[in-house]
């Protein structure tokens, strides 16, 4: 599939010709499988399809490695771990899940892996070079180490699908460029998702978020915007929640504080909340089995409420505190629209 532009058509493979007065590009990214991983015979995990070859193959493969730390790598480990022998995670650096926790954090959730099975290797550095054997394949990483595998899954994130939009003069940077109506550079031609650098609400930066309520977002400002209703999109926030082995992790925002940020942290019966503050509003948030609503966290950094005195008491009960200061906020809001 190509676009064209000048004459407002899009072309495809089998010849067919479709023309469009408005284009909205969402085709989403595709994993990427480096050509070491690929020789290892490495598969990605990210469509139904894979999850059907995966679980086809499931019945002989005793040993699975993870080769990734981040949400898809832990998520399969975690469902993996009672069907396979032996479930390894291959970390590049010092910890997973490195978007959406600190160090601690990561420390935490790794004891919660071993405890059930899952075998995680930190700071291995990247896959350099693949032997496949007929049955098995050894990886070897930059750090040194190695690790004989009967299945490899490439769990090292995903890239926009932006091959077809190459040469048409739609800007494409990692993803295609977006401005904040998720217009592109050429006119009534738009893009939202996955295959989006869009806006981030906290940094202001462009960049991509492939996580699905941004895409959601994007999706509807861009809607908005090509059916002539003035929309624009106030930026991606990165969020996820992530349910293993009965436990429950949620991260909201910043990970790394930036220079002058403020973070307190608290850890309570094997519960661990961690909150990052720039100035009087809270920028990120991170627990592990807390009472917590994510929505409420989310309002509270998407509407820049002030947390002022509270900060300690949001940290000790994120749930209860968070929702009260969610409340106060909306009361000022509709009392000064009422005014
Ligand atoms: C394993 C996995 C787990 C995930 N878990 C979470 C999660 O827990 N929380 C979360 O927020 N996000 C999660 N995500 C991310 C989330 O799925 C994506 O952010 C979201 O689906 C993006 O939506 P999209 O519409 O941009 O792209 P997609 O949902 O990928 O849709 C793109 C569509 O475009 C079609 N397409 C592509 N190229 C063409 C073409 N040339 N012609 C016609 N059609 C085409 C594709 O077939 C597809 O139907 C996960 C992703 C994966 C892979």
């Amino acid at each position: 599939m190509s676009v064209s532009p000048e004459t407002g058509n899009l072309l495809f493979e089998d010849g067919t010709v479709e023309h469009y007065d408005r284009l909205l590009i969402a085709t989403g990214s595709e994993p990427i499988v480096p050509p070491v991983m690929r020789q290892a015979g490495a598969m990605g995990f990210h469509v139904m399809d894979d999850y059907i070859t995966l679980s086809g193959q499931l019945t002989e493969t005793k040993r699975v490695v993870l080769v990734g730390a981040g949400l898809v790598a832990m998520e399969l480990a975690a469902s993996l771990a009672n069907k396979v022998h032996q479930v390894t995670v291959v970390a590049p650096r010092e910890r997973v899940l490195r978007n959406y926790f600190d160090i601690e954090g990561s420390e935490r959730i790794i004891d919660l892996f071993t405890a059930s099975g899952v075998s995680v290797k930190l700071r291995w550095g990247e896959a350099v070079k693949a032997e496949r054997g007929s049955e098995t394949t050894v990886l070897r990483f930059s750090q040194g180490n190695e690790i004989e595998a009967d299945l490899v899954l490439a769990c090292l994130g995903v890239e926009p699908r932006i091959a077809f939009v190459r040469g048409s003069g739609i800007a494409i940077n990692r993803g295609v460029v977006v401005d904040r109506r998720m217009g592109t550079n050429v006119p009534d031609i738009f893009a939202a998702g996955d295959v989006a650098e869009a806006f981030d609400f906290l940094s202001g930066e462009s960049g991509v978020n492939p996580i699905l309520p941004s895409a959601a977002a994007q999706g509807k400002v861009a809607g908005d915007n090509m059916a002539d209703k003035a929309s624009s999109y106030e930026g991606s926030l990165s969020m996820n929640a992530f349910n293993f082995f009965d436990h429950l992790a949620f991260s909201i925002g910043k990970v790394a504080a930036s220079e002058g940020d403020e973070i307190l942290g608290a850890k309570r019966n094997g519960s661990m909340a961690r909150l990052v503050f720039t100035g009087d509003v809270l920028t990120g948030a991170s627990f592990l089995d807390a009472d917590v609503e994510a929505g409420v966290i989310q309002y509270l950094i998407r509407n820049k409420v002030g947390i002022g005195k509270h900060r300690e008491k949001l940290l000790e009960a994120p749930g209860e505190v968070g929702y009260w200061l969610m409340n106060e906020a909306e009361k000022s809001r509709t009392m000064s629209k009422e005014e």
